[in-house]
């Protein structure tokens, strides 16, 4: 049987490339508008609040709350296809982003609950981590 890989994301374009480099030290980072102090995820060139390009890295502690979340019953996907139920939630990070990924650490997703308290759970991989999260 092929050992199926979880698609991954290129890592060499420029508004992320620093995001996932810093994923490699485990370190869920994020940008902040010097000018507003807008928080800006996911990263790029620009503030979204008042288009000013000083922007700064920080690191979050990747401890949040699941904002909502959906139950993927069915993928066609070979990765995803044995992984089936997970769930998939926008987490929103204590420090303000709001990102999207998998909870893991659950033997039912149903039992998650909105507001629930997650923290990141790194899945290693050659040239970057991958941002995955589980209950606190
Ligand atoms: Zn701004």
């Amino acid at each position: 049987m092929v050992d199926v890989q979880r698609p991954l994301p290129k890592t060499h374009e420029l508004d992320t490339k620093a995001f996932w480099a810093a994923t490699k030290n485990e370190e869920l980072t994020y940008q902040r508008c010097d000018d507003c102090e807008a928080v800006i995820f996911y990263p790029r060139r620009h503030c979204t609040k008042c288009l000013g390009n000083s922007l700064t890295w920080h690191t979050a502690t990747g401890r949040g709350t699941i904002y909502t979340y959906s139950i993927v019953r069915q993928s066609y996907h070979p990765f995803f296809r044995d992984r089936v139920p997970y769930a998939v939630a926008w987490i929103d990070l204590d420090e303000g982003p709001r990102l999207l990924s998998e909870i893991v650490g659950v033997d039912d997703p149903a039992s998650l609950e909105i507001g629930q308290r997650v923290k990141v759970a790194w899945e290693s991989h050659e040239e970057l981590s991958v941002p995955l999260f589980k209950p606190e």
